[in-house]
């Protein structure tokens, strides 16, 4: 990757913070709708076609019937690091049952042109000490990151029981022989155990609901679902021939499209980024990591350091050194700065959240003039402006994107908030003008607000026959986000509720995946068959959570409507679970630790 900008300097213009108000709640208003997540297509009936596998080829296999110690659904990070400590913890026989033809999960469907990592790979790829792999840039791109989840695969032996292209049917807790039932799509039917839950926040994409979208003859795709055999090109950023003598319009500008972008630009003949509301887009600064820097700093225990200093730096730590230095720590940096600002007998929640209001506010205005000092087009730069707190949509890093609106075959087609009003047979309509394409493709998004039966595909039947739907028919309820009362032997792998640490995921799920494997491991050792977590200590820990701020940072309703708030709806009652430990992600971490190496797992019952 080229590095093509600087950071420019920080704006000297005085903020007039009522009129930036003004201007987001107008902005916001603007695009608040009444069907909130409704706004979406299910990918499913004549839609299905679009989840389609385009990388690997299905293989027809015997429906296994056998048992296992630990099945595991999902073969993303979450899967393969609790995979990968449950072997070290000598569990041999763990099934990883996967709806792709691999490991990897959202890398595994992710690879269109330009995908990387948004936060720095020294943190964000899993395992790195443990298999021995340097990341070849601060943030690595795609094909390296499903590279890893491959070699961590390998390593670990997890390949050997895993069942790819298989979805699970049917998950339920057989009380009589205190195992967990697996039934798939596939005629598989056997038992474990124990069962692990890592089926990822956006794994089931979506379409916009835009009238008509059915009816395009041309062709068209998801960008998790990238048809390469179509534009030509593949994920490692062979240039797309095909698209050369192409009219090809993306729809959506998240954090997707922004890394995809740049690569259409260069390659169709003529690029429509059809744009409903823009993405804050920040300097990337991404180098080649040096392997003799690597050496020097890859000593005994440097990933978990480094994870560790993330996390202090970003999650209201108070780290001296800032050893990963990205966006994410800057934007921490500069709050922590502002509210040091404020005389130690002010330092008030109220007067903390105005400090963190006002660097907010420089923040976004810098990133507004980075548009101007890069797009030369004034109309265009405007309209890519974004308005809003910048932790109201998932902010966005890149040192091409913006540049790509310069090139005379890039048209960016705002449409003021409103979306594309209707797609017809030869393209799409905004403001009452059709544009005809050959190819429409869809940077549109996976489902968020939508339950967790509906996106895992099947609802967990715990003791009793208790559904995990009827458990959390109020909102999610565990202790860690992890163990959930009325189902033993099942453990999620996931943030919320535990240090819910948005900004580096994995470092979520690893700690998860030691700790899950240090249960099991003191289950077979004292030859335990079930192990569930007590209804007080459950109830326990939903109370502290709920003595919590509950959701300052993501989310807010002030916000431009998308999927951190919900698009703008009120999400209920049940969305104040869904947070994180109180006091923050890195005494999350501290707690974590203490309480798996006191070997008591205070709060779990085991029979
Ligand atoms: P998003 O949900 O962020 O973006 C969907 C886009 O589609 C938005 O720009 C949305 O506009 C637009 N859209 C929806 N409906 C319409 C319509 N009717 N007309 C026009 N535009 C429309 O999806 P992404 O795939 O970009 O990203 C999802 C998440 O995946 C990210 O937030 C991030 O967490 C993760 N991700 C991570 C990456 C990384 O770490 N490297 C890279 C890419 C994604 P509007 O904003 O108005 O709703």
């Amino acid at each position: 990757m080229t590095i093509t900008d600087q950071p420019p300097p920080p704006t000297k213009r005085a903020i007039d913070k009522q009129a930036l108000l003004a201007k987001y709640r107008a902005e916001r208003d603007k695009r608040l709708r009444p069907d909130g997540n409704d706004q979406y297509l299910q990918l499913k009936g004549q839609l299905s076609h679009y989840l389609d596998d385009p990388y690997t080829p299905f293989v027809e296999r015997e429906p296994k019937t056998d048992h296992v110690t630990f099945a595991f659904v999902g073969g993303g990070f979450a899967g393969l690091v609790t995979g990968a400590r449950l072997v070290e913890a000598g569990v041999r026989d763990v099934r990883i049952v996967e709806k792709g033809g691999d490991f990897g999960g959202t890398w595994y469907w992710n690879r269109y042109p330009g995908a990387q990592c948004d936060t720095a790979s020294m943190i964000y790829m899993p395992l790195l000490e443990e298999t021995g792999h340097m990341p070849s840039e601060k943030y690595a791109h795609a094909p390296e990151i499903l590279e890893q989840c491959q070699r961590i695969g390998r390593q670990y032996g997890l390949y050997e029981n895993a069942l790819f292209h298989t979805e699970i049917t049917n998950l339920s807790w057989d009380e009589a022989q205190s195992r967990w039932v697996i039934e798939t799509n596939r005629g598989d039917r056997f038992t474990a155990d124990h069962i692990g839950l890592g089926t990822g926040p956006l794994h089931v994409p979506k379409l916009p609901g835009i009238p008509g979208i059915e009816t395009f003859k041309g062709h068209s795709f998801h960008t998790s679902r990238w048809d390469y055999g179509y534009t030509g090109g593949d994920p490692k950023g062979a240039p797309m021939e095909k698209l050369a003598d192409k009219r090809v319009a993306i729809i959506g500008t998240g954090a997707t499209s922004v890394q995809c972008v740049p690569h259409l630009a260069r390659a169709a003949g003529r690029l429509y980024v059809v744009q409903r509301t823009p993405s804050s887009v920040d300097v990337r600064a991404n180098v080649p990591i040096d392997p003799d820097w690597f050496k020097s700093i890859a000593t005994p225990g440097w990933q978990q350091r480094w994870l560790e200093n993330f996390t202090a730096n970003q999650a209201g730590g108070t780290a001296e050194e800032d050893l990963v230095q990205d966006g994410w720590t800057d934007l921490s940096r500069r709050i922590r700065a502002k509210i040091m600002t404020l005389p130690p007998e002010q330092r008030s929640p109220l007067n903390m959240l105005a400090a963190y209001e006002d660097s907010d506010f420089e923040k976004m205005e810098e990133i507004r003039a980075r548009v101007d000092s890069i797009v030369t087009d004034p109309e265009a730069a405007e309209k890519l402006k974004a308005w809003y707190r910048q932790l109201c949509k998932r902010p966005c890093f890149h040192d091409a994107y913006l540049q790509a609106f310069n090139r005379p075959n890039v048209t960016l087609v705002d449409t003021d908030g409103q979306g594309v009003e209707r797609i017809t047979e030869k393209g799409f309509v905004v403001a009452g003008v059709e544009y005809e394409v050959d190819c429409i493709i869809y940077a549109s998004g996976f489902e968020v607000g939508t339950e967790y039966k509906r996106r895992a595909g099947f609802d967990l039947v715990g003791r009793g026959g208790l559904k995990l739907s009827e458990a959390w028919a109020e909102g999610m309820k565990t202790k860690h986000g992890v163990h959930v009362h009325g189902f033993p032997n099942a453990y999620f792998v996931q943030p919320t509720q535990g240090a819910n640490l948005i900004s580096n995921v994995p470092h979520n799920l690893t700690e998860a995946g030691k700790t899950i494997a240090a249960i099991v491991k003191h289950a077979l050792d004292n030859g335990h068959k079930e192990v569930e977590v007590t209804r007080e200590a459950q109830d326990a820990w939903v109370e502290l959570l709920l003595s919590g701020p509950g959701r300052t940072m993501l989310g807010s309703p002030d916000c431009t409507p998308g999927y951190y708030n919900n698009e703008g709806q009120d999400p209920g009652p049940a969305a104040r679970l869904n947070v994180g430990y109180p006091a923050g992600a890195t005494a999350y971490f501290k707690y974590l630790d203490a309480w798996r190496r006191s070997g008591n797992f205070e709060g779990l019952a085991f029979r």
